[in-house]
Formats: structure tokens, C-alpha cells, sequence
């Protein structure tokens, strides 16, 4: 079992609303994925700040050097997360990775995000890991909807398009919850607000994943690239009345950063990345 959501608020800076200034770092080991988001825009470079973007990728054990220097430039960090910049289940490369820090580092929160797709079946691994946070990105529970935020999905080596691929993106990412919740892991669920396409659905993805054991939701909203680059990125007015209606079911967390895939520091607060991934320096 993870570590209690009580902690997790006290520790890990995207469990306690940015408000105890805690720290994390983002190991940027997974590299592909396993569907099509329509948005994506995975990328490697020094600059961009977004999800998606990392200026290098690590092999799994290049990791324990990377933290080690971590902690020693920011003792705040609490967390290690993996958060792409592909997903994280696609390849054994985050669970490695986990595995090692439990062993190196059994001090940090192990966290990781996911698209769900393999979440089903994976689900006793990562229990088994002693992950304690775990993100799964639901942007849709009607296939319909989904089917027009995902072209398609590559499952167990097969490429399946529109709402049948969606159908079984949704079923996994929910059963997959449902297990990994019941084993006491923290779960937080993204989705990506596309106010054309699921503005009016968020409501019932929050009901429904709330319903599945999800003990926080957090709205993203679209940057609008890729196949929706011609879409308008939500106003706040489309955020708010998405957080609203979530919050009537599930705790709603507000501060979402939208990190990049090797972001280090406390959000908001401190951003060591340039450091301890060696970027470039840029002009902010
Ligand atoms: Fe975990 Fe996501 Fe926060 Fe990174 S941004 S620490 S992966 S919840
Ligand atoms: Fe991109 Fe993440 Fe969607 Fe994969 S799950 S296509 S990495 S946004």
C-alpha cells in the first residue's frame, strides 16, 4: 500500500495544492505511446514548458545519478514522478526505474501518470512497486467523445481506430483504477479540457472516476497543436464551470503547472531542470 492521501497532502507539492512546498522531479524515461491523442506534441527540446517536452531521454538506471544530484541542488524534492514524455506503461522503462528508487532513494514518493491504456493489466505490478500516487489521464467515459480526442490506439500490437479503440482505452483506464485504488494507491485524475468536445462531458468523467476510487481531479486546458491546432484554447470562463461541475463529485485540484516531462523543482517556485538535465541556458 502507498502512502496514505493524508501524507501525500503534507508532501507531495501536486497532492497539497502547491502548498507545501514540496518538490519534485519528473525522470523522462518513457519515450513513446501506445495511442493518439490528437493534441499530442511530443518533443525534444530545451525550451518549450509543457507536457510533452523533454530535453533528453534516460535509460532507467542513469536515473540514480540524475537524483542524487537532484537532492543535493533541491532538498526540497519529496517526489519522484514519471510523466512521460510518452507513456509510462508502454514500456517496462517507469517501472524499472521505480524499481530502482525503491531500492536507492525509499525515502522519495513514487509517483506516475498513465494514459490507462494497459493500466488493467498491469495494475498488480505497480501495486507490487509501493507506488504511491498514480495519475491517470481520462478525457472521456463515452467513446463517442473520446473517439474525437484520440485517433486511435495500439493495443497488444494491433492498431485499433475510433470508438473501438476508444471503448477499450475507457474500459482499461477505469478497471484499471478501480484495482490500483482498492490497493490504497492515491489515484488523480487529468483530463484534458477541449471545451468544443468534452466541456459538457466533465461532469460525468469526474462522477464516474470518483465512483471508480479517483480521490482528486485536476482540468487541463487544451494547448491547442497537432490535429486541434485550430481549436481556441479554453477561456477561463469554460475552466471554471469545468472545475465547478467536477467539484460537485471529487475533490478538484487547481494549480496544475503543466510540466514538462523532466521538470525539477517546486512548481511554481524553483525550476532546477536547466541543472540537473544540463538544457541549454535560455532566455525566459
Ligand atoms: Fe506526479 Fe504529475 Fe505531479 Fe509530476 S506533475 S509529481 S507526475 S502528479
Ligand atoms: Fe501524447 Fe500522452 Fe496522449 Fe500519449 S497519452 S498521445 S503522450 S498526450
Amino acid at each position: 500500500m502507498g502512502r496514505e492521501y493524508s501524507d501525500l497532502q503534507n508532501s507531495h507539492p501536486c497532492f497539497g495544492g502547491h502548498k507545501n512546498n514540496a518538490g519534485r522531479i519528473h525522470l523522462p524515461v518513457s519515450p513513446g505511446c501506445n495511442i493518439a491523442c490528437k493534441f499530442c506534441d511530443r518533443t525534444i527540446n530545451d525550451v518549450e514548458e509543457r507536457p510533452g517536452v523533454t530535453s533528453k531521454i534516460l535509460k532507467p538506471e542513469e536515473s540514480v545519478e540524475i537524483l542524487k544530484k537532484a537532492l543535493e541542488i533541491c532538498p526540497d524534492i519529496k517526489v519522484a514522478g514519471i510523466a512521460g514524455p510518452g507513456d509510462t506503461l508502454a514500456t517496462d522503462n517507469a517501472i524499472k526505474t521505480f524499481s530502482i528508487i525503491k531500492k536507492e532513494f525509499p525515502q522519495l514518493i513514487k509517483c506516475m501518470s498513465t494514459n490507462g491504456l494497459l493500466l488493467n493489466e498491469r495494475a498488480e505490478e505497480i501495486i507490487a512497486l509501493g507506488l504511491d500516487s498514480l495519475t491517470v489521464t481520462v478525457n472521456a467515459i463515452d467513446p463517442e467523445i473520446e473517439a474525437q480526442l484520440n485517433d486511435y490506439i495500439i493495443y497488444h500490437g494491433k492498431k485499433i481506430e475510433g470508438v473501438e479503440g476508444a471503448k477499450i482505452l475507457i474500459h482499461n483506464q477505469l478497471e484499471g483504477i478501480k484495482k490500483v485504488a482498492a490497493a490504497g494507491i492515491t489515484i488523480k485524475v487529468n483530463s484534458v479540457l477541449v471545451p468544443e468536445i468534452n466541456g459538457d462531458h466533465i461532469e460525468e468523467i469526474a462522477k464516474t472516476v470518483k465512483a471508480a476510487g479517483a480521490k482528486m481531479y485536476n482540468v487541463i486546458p487544451l494547448i491547442p497543436q497537432h490535429k486541434l491546432k485550430d481549436l481556441k484554447a479554453p477561456a477561463c470562463a469554460d475552466i471554471e464551470k469545468a472545475i465547478w461541475k467536477a467539484s460537485k463529485h471529487i475533490e478538484v485540484f487547481r494549480h496544475c503547472q503543466r510540466c514538462r516531462a523532466d521538470a525539477v523543482g517546486v512548481p511554481g517556485v524553483s525550476e532546477f531542470g536547466d541543472q540537473i538535465y544540463q538544457r541549454r541556458l535560455r532566455v525566459r
